[in-house]
C-alpha cells in the first residue's frame, strides 16, 4: 500500500498541531482551507478510500463520525457545519488515505455540494 502525507502525519513523522487525537484518529487544520473552519479527521489506519473499508472498520467509521461531531462542538460550529468525504479521483479525492472534512463558518445553505472542495 502506498504511503501518503497523512500516514506521515498520523505517525508523527511530520510535525503537526493536533486539535484532537486518540488511539484511532487525529484531527488537523486543512493546509488550504475552503471555509473559515476547515479541519480533517484522519484515522491512523491508512484506508485509501471509503470504499476500501470493510466490515471490520465499522467501529472505526462510527468513531470518526462521533469525533467529527465532538470536534465541531469544541470548535464552536456544532450547529452549522458540513461533513465531507471525497472518494476517488473523480470524487475530488487527492490524498489516498481516508479522511473526513469539517467545513464551517460560511454560508452552507446555498450552492452545489460539489463546489465545496473543488
Ligand atoms: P481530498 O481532496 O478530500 O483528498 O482532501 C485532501 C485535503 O488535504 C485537501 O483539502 C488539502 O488541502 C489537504 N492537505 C494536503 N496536505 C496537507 C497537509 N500537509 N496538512 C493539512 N492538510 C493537507
Amino acid at each position: 500500500m502506498t504511503d501518503t502525507i497523512f500516514g506521515k502525519i498520523t505517525r508523527g513523522e511530520i510535525p503537526s498541531d493536533f486539535l484532537f487525537e486518540d488511539d484511532h484518529c487525529v484531527v488537523i487544520r486543512d493546509i488550504n482551507p475552503q471555509a473559515p473552519t476547515h479541519v480533517l479527521i484522519i484515522p491512523r489506519k491508512p484506508i485509501p478510500r471509503l470504499v476500501d473499508s470493510d466490515p471490520d472498520d465499522q467501529a472505526l467509521l462510527g468513531h470518526l463520525l462521533l469525533v467529527a461531531g465532538r470536534v465541531a462542538e469544541d470548535l464552536g460550529v456544532g450547529d452549522a457545519f458540513r461533513l465531507i468525504i471525497n472518494n476517488g479521483e473523480g470524487g475530488g479525492q487527492t490524498v489516498f488515505h481516508l479522511h473526513l472534512h469539517i467545513l464551517a463558518g460560511r454560508d452552507m445553505t446555498e450552492g452545489q455540494l460539489s463546489a465545496d472542495l473543488n
